[in-house]
């Protein structure tokens, strides 16, 4: 097995333990001459305490601290702003390289929900999601990601919020296939047993269907799927998401098809995930051509009302619209959600993240 310490280390040569998943942590802990144990008792410390002194870590031994602080150092970027919604939806703004990313906690009666974050800004410029029309800056590191979870926990247990984080959705900014190992590194964190200790089936990783990145993916982790396909066909898939032109709905839907066949935490299906445009892909026609699509994928379908932007033309489909496009999905035997917008008074809904904290709601 081999470690990729060095991509982890920074200018002075330290690394930040936030960097490293499970088997990494222990590669460097070994390469210190220590234990398997400790890099058990360090993530303890770490993920179930929210530590990030190594000096406070009282049953490692001091010569162990003495050679952590050495050669690493745990840090976790702070979130700099906090928005706080009347339906109780928190959004977080962290800054790095002076650019916003942001991070939102979706409270609910029996679960609580955190959007992560994966990339700074997204190049895959979808024409109704605010985050594709601000471009893309840079892929964010391991620690950049769990630092959202990290900061969200501490900053719960001050405001004694006992409804802890039980799902975790890589929904927010940037297309998490496309920082792939990364992505991989912190769902490992966060399934591990001294990290995060969420199940499988309780993270869900949104795609906008990146085929390769997909196959590659069936043999590093296993998490729920949600596919955003938002369109029953090429010709209006290519016009809204125009990634289609390169990874076709086809090509998606067989990657998924593979990803399934191993996957035991899509038991019962993969979520597909559809924006109801007005009078772009919310027609009947339209609910029969999905349903026609679908027949071989065991899916149940999200439908998502589209979140309005600054500079967008788009319109969302009508409630009534969508409830009849819900009930011909239904008729033809597949689950069918119409998700709730929460956070919309912040900007903490769905395609709304921008990292832009003065950017009000506007419906043009
Ligand atoms: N890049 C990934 C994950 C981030 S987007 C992806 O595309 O799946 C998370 C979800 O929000 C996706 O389903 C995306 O299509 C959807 N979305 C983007 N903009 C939206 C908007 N303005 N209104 C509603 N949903 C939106
Ligand atoms: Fe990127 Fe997802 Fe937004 Fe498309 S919907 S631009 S893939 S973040």
């Amino acid at each position: 097995m081999k470690s990729n310490l060095n991509t982890s280390k920074t200018l002075n040569n330290k690394i930040n333990l936030l960097d490293l998943n499970p088997k990494n942590l222990y590669f460097f802990l070994n390469s210190l001459g220590e234990k398997n144990f400790s890099s058990k008792q360090i993530m303890n410390w770490i993920y179930k305490h929210n530590c990030n002194d190594v000096n406070k870590m009282l049953n490692i031994s001091i010569k162990t601290r003495k050679k952590l602080n050495e050669k690493s150092y745990i840090f976790a970027s702070e979130f700099i702003e906090e928005k706080i919604s009347s339906d109780g939806t928190i959004k977080w703004i962290t800054s790095i390289d002076n650019q916003k990313i942001e991070t939102v906690y979706i409270p609910e009666k029996k679960r609580s929900t955190l959007c992560v974050s994966s990339q700074i800004g997204c190049a895959l410029k979808c024409r109704f999601c605010a985050t594709g029309q601000q471009g893309f800056n840079r892929n964010l590191k391991v620690s950049e990601i769990i630092a959202q979870i990290w900061q969200a926990n501490k900053i719960l247990k001050q405001k004694n919020i006992n409804n802890h984080i039980s799902n975790i959705v890589f929904m927010g900014m940037g297309e998490p296939l496309l920082n792939l190992n990364n992505v991989v590194s912190a769902i490992k964190i966060i399934l591990d047993q001294y990290g995060f200790s969420l199940s499988k089936r309780r993270i869900t990783l949104s795609t906008s269907g990146i085929a390769p990145a997909l196959k590659k993916m069936k043999n590093m982790i296993d998490v729920s799927l949600a596919i955003s396909l938002h369109a029953p066909n090429d010709s209006i898939r290519d016009i809204i998401m125009p990634i289609n032109k390169k990874y076709n709905i086809q090509s998606i839907l067989s990657s998924t098809l593979k990803y399934l066949k191993y996957s035991k935490a899509n038991y019962g299906g993969v979520t597909i995930e559809y924006v109801m445009l007005n009078g772009i892909n919310d027609s009947n026609k339209n609910a029969h051509e999905l349903s026609l699509l679908l027949n071989n994928i065991p899916s149940k379908i999200n439908l998502i009302p589209w979140n309005p932007f600054l500079g967008s033309s788009f319109l969302s489909s009508n409630l009534n619209r969508i409830n009849i496009f819900a009930n011909i999905l239904r008729s033809k035997g597949f689950t069918t959600i119409i998700r709730k917008n929460r956070g919309q008074d912040i900007n903490a809904a769905c395609g709304q993240l921008t990292g832009n904290i003065i950017n009000r709601f506007q419906r043009l």
